[in-house]
Parts: structure tokens; sequence; C-alpha cells
């Protein structure tokens, strides 16, 4: 496996690759890799010859009262990670690289990212959209794979794949949990042991809204209004938001009739947290 920090390099590696006829995956990351990560490391290398991961902390995605100086960050980890699932390249870059002196070009969505994590977060997928865009440019991905625990992202990326026709296929793969329902996440390493026991409140009102929906549920201020009931027994917990919105254009819906998102984001403390699930009617 090789480590790249430099787009010069990575540009290299790949243009390699593609001289032989062999396709490329990329998986994005900001690091400090779980079996979350791994998932989506197994499903590309699973369906590509080349694998490239990205470890790169974005700043351009965190707010100015967010935690990007204390995200959680260990490259050994993440190589032996790497290695574990069979990735050919990690491209590490700095931030110098990435943003260079006089930055000034950003990929921003109309209405996509207004809802949801955009309301508390409004830079969010601005800075997502770009460090995405500038990745596919260096790295020139045949498929790039995005979980669903990031579910707005994911429909975020696919609209922006499909409205600016770049020359790729967003694989979206399913949401990986501990073995207690809590959704992997590298931010879970900021609670402390009762904070973790409080954030199993985000799985368990995610299953009980997944039953409400299968069993016939079709109003959503019924659904919310039992969820966020539930949520609010834990008294850790803080709801930034719970909506159900449509699957494709991230709009609240009043009832469920198609494709829908029911998402929510809670802070444990300060720890914000989220969760999801997709439902199609
Ligand atoms: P991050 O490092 O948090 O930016 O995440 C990188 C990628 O891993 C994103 O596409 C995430 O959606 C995905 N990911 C993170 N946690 C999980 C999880 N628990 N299950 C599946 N995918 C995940």
């Amino acid at each position: 496996m090789k480590i790249v920090t430099t787009i010069q390099e990575a540009k290299e590696q790949i243009k390699e690759w593609k001289d032989q006829g062999l396709s490329v995956g990329l998986v994005p990351s900001m690091g400090y890799l779980h079996e979350g990560h791994a998932s989506l490391m197994k499903a590309a290398v699973s369906q590509m010859d080349k694998v490239a991961v990205s470890v790169f902390v974005n700043p351009t995605q965190f707010g100015p009262n967010e935690d990007y100086d204390s995200y959680p960050r260990d490259l050994d980890h993440d190589i032996a990670i790497c290695e574990e699932q069979g990735v050919d390249l990690i491209f590490h870059p700095s931030v110098e690289e990435m943003y260079g002196k006089n930055y000034n070009t950003y990929v921003t969505m109309e209405t996509l990212g207004d809802e949801l994590c955009g309301k508390s977060r409004p830079i969010h997928f601005r800075g997502v959209c770009t460090v995405v865009t500038k990745l596919f440019n260096i790295l020139t991905p045949d498929k790039a794979f995005f979980g669903q625990k990031d579910a707005q992202q994911l429909a975020i990326i696919k609209r922006m794949v499909k409205d600016l026709n770049m020359n790729l296929e967003v694989v979206g793969c399913p949401i990986i949990r501990e073995e207690d329902g809590l959704a992997k996440s590298s931010r879970n390493t900021y609670l402390s042991p009762e904070e973790r026991q409080a954030a199993l409140i985000l799985s368990k009102t995610i299953f009980m809204g997944q039953k409400m929906v299968e069993e016939g549920e079709r109003d959503v201020k019924t659904l919310l209004d039992a969820m966020k009931s539930n949520i609010e027994t834990e008294p850790l917990a803080r709801i930034d938001y719970v909506e159900v919105v449509d699957g494709e254009t991230m709009q609240k819906v009043d009832r469920i009739e198609e494709s829908v998102l029911v998402a929510m984001a809670v802070y444990i403390g300060n720890t914000r947290l989220i969760d999801n699930f997709m439902y199609e009617c």
C-alpha cells in the first residue's frame, strides 16, 4: 500500500493505474477509521481493481465553533485498517496542499443542504461538496463509496455528480452499528461512559420509528411526536432535529408516501450525533 501526501504524487499513481486499464474506487474519509469506513473499503475492494482512501480532516466543512481542532486523528491506526482491507493508496494531504494561498473556489447546492444538518451547520455542505469535488478531480475514481450514515451528504453528492456531469458512479453503503445499536462514528470517542450509554437513545428511537412506519404509520406529525417524546426520556439528550424529508430532494413532507429519509441529530452532552433510516413505500 502506498501513502502519498501531495496531489502530484496521487495523480501520478492514478495515471499509472488508468494507463494499465485498471478501475479505481475512492473512499473519502476524515480518518480515525472504524468498521463503518472499513465496510466502504470492503465494498470498494470487491468492485474495483484499485482502491484509494483519502484521509483528510477538511477544515472548510467545520463551522467556527465546531470540533475541527479536537476532531480525533490517528494516522498509524488508519494505515493499519487500510492495510487490513487491502487498500492500495492512502491520500493524506495537508490543509496547505488542498487549500493553498488565495484559495477562492467553492461548490454550493441550491436547496438540498437547507434542511436537516444544513440548518445548524450552514457552511457544512459547501465544504463537503468542495472537498469531494477536489478529491474527484485529483483521484478521478470510477466509483466513490459513501455511507448511508451521512444520508444527507450521500443525497447531496449524488445530486452534485448528476448536476455537474461528473464522470463517476456514487455507491451508497449501509450504516454499520455497534452491537448495541449505536451507529459507529469517529465522534463516539468523545462520549464519557455515561454518555455512551445515553447515546443509545438515538438508535433505539430510529428502530422505534422504523417499526412504526413499517407497521403502517403514514402521518409524519404522529411519527415525529412519538420519536421526539422517546428522545426526551433521556436526560443527557438534547434534540437538534428529528425530521422526515423526501429521500431525494431532502424537503420536508407531511405524509409518508414515497421514498423518505427519517433523520435526526441529537446532542449527548456536547457531542452531536446523527442517525437515520430510509423507507421506500
Ligand atoms: P467521515 O470520516 O466521518 O467523513 O466518514 C467517511 C465516510 O464513512 C462517509 O461516507 C460516511 O458516511 C461513512 N461512514 C461513517 N460512519 C459510518 C457507519 N457507521 N456506517 C457506514 N458508513 C459510515
